[in-house]
């Protein structure tokens, strides 16, 4: 869980995965849980049947507790979002309840003790086998698994060194040899592990970078997009978004080849970045010579604000463009904000994201017409209402001529 050199963004990414990975195997785990609990439950007791009230009361313990564990991992399940803070809250619990279950493994070998060899063996090796099915807990930590050895094989080892005797001894060592083997492998699988968690969080990292501009690409720009609508529309926050387009970048390559125009993308990029600071936003080359800003908590004043001073800053640049009418090189940016929160209109989560896009959009096409190195801004949704109410006054304009006498 520690790839120093990664970002947060992806590290979340790969403790979600973790997480998601640890509940999965609940199932596995339960079952494990109980034929084994089931199968030692039942050999004890038929080897001393005069202890079998307490028996059942432990058998029915570790039952109820592999139970809460299932329940817990439905629970966790029906989650829609993981963030930094839900990730920790579902292993933390999940951490929890296994090392509870495991206390009440390791009191089985000081409650239960059997008196017979073969009774100690079984017991001795129904313990190691809930050891070896807790080793998905290795994914979340090394310490953890080790805190799980301790209280399982803890108190069968005081127990069997306080019964004293060459049999017993024997046991204890059989059983540090078990334990050694397993610190061994448990070693061996969270290195496996670790070295499997960095490369899946520089491959999320690639996935989400251009590979030119070194910023976050539209893929990332989606997730983005689509976790911080949830958020606005939760928390009842406007959403602004810039959307910017390089004008006359045909005329830039064309004359001054394609390897400047690379140059002059990664340049604009740098300024992107310094423009939207705020922990939500996200700055993003969105394809080709396009960028996308995404503004979560933020009202079009303060959009338009930016806009004008990203703008500004791209002017300030002063790359030489001869084929500009501005002679230097230019954005066109379109602003729009929208409020996600809609009472109303259960189905707002679908509907609106694109609502934005479109009107950014739009609103940066109206900036090309007005004359390019300059912001415009549209409503959000507006073109969306303004082309309803072009087809119905089609349509009306239809009706009407049908209805005309021949
Ligand atoms: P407008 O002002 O209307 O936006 O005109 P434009 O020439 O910028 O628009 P158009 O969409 O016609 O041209 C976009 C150009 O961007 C075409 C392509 O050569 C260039 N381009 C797209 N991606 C890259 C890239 O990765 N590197 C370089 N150097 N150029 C790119
Ligand atoms: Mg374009
Ligand atoms: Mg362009």
């Amino acid at each position: 869980m520690n790839n120093n050199h990664t970002n947060p963004d992806t590290l979340v990414e790969v403790q979600q995965n973790q997480v998601l990975h640890l509940y999965e195997k609940t199932g596995l785990s339960f079952w494990g849980n109980i034929v084994i609990a089931s199968i030692l439950t039942g050999m004890l007791f038929f080897h001393n049947p005069s202890q079998s009230l307490n028996l059942f009361i432990w058998f029915g313990i570790i039952c109820s507790l592999s139970i809460y564990r299932l329940i817990i991992s439905q629970n966790f399940q029906k989650e829609h979002t993981l963030n930094e803070e839900k990730v920790d809250y579902w292993a933390n619990k999940y951490i929890n309840i296994s090392t509870i279950i495991n206390i009440v493994w390791g009191g089985i070998g000081y409650l239960f003790f059997p008196d017979e060899l073969l009774y100690q063996g079984l017991l001795l090796l129904s313990l190691i086998s809930i050891l070896l099915a807790s080793v998905p807990l290795l994914a979340i930590s090394r310490a953890i698994y080790y805190l799980q050895m301790v209280v399982v094989l803890l108190p069968i080892t005081a127990y069997l060194a306080w019964l004293g005797g060459i049999e017993h001894y024997v046991m204890i060592v059989a059983l540090f040899i078990s334990a050694i083997s397993l610190f061994a492998a448990a070693n061996y699988i969270y290195d496996l592990i670790f070295t499997l968690q960095k490369t899946q969080a520089n491959l999320l990292r690639q996935a989400n970078t251009d590979q030119l501009t070194k910023i976050p690409n539209r893929r990332h720009y989606d997730q983005a997009f689509k976790t911080e609508w949830r958020r606005c529309s939760r928390e009842d926050l406007p959403i602004s978004m810039l959307s910017i387009d390089v004008d006359y970048f045909k005329k830039y390559n064309d004359k001054l080849g394609h390897a400047e125009g690379d140059v002059c993308l990664t340049k604009i990029a740098s300024r992107l970045s310094h423009i939207s600071r705020r922990p939500g936003d996200v700055a993003a080359r969105y394809g080709g010579e396009e960028f996308a800003v995404l503004l979560p908590n933020t009202s079009l004043e303060n959009a338009m604000m930016l806009a004008e001073r990203l703008r500004v800053s791209v002017e300030r640049l002063e790359i030489p463009h001869p084929d500009s009418k501005y002679k230097v090189v230019t954005v066109s940016i379109g602003v729009s904000t929208c409020n996600p929160m809609q009472k109303n209109k259960p189905d707002s989560d679908t509907v609106y994201p694109a609502m934005l896009m479109n009107s950014a959009d739009n609103a940066m096409y109206l900036a090309k017409r007005q004359g390019r190195n300059r912001i415009a801004t549209q409503g959000c949704g507006e073109q969306r209402i303004a082309n309803i109410l072009h087809e119905e006054s089609l349509k009306d304009a239809k009706r009407a001529k049908q209805a005309e006498p021949a």
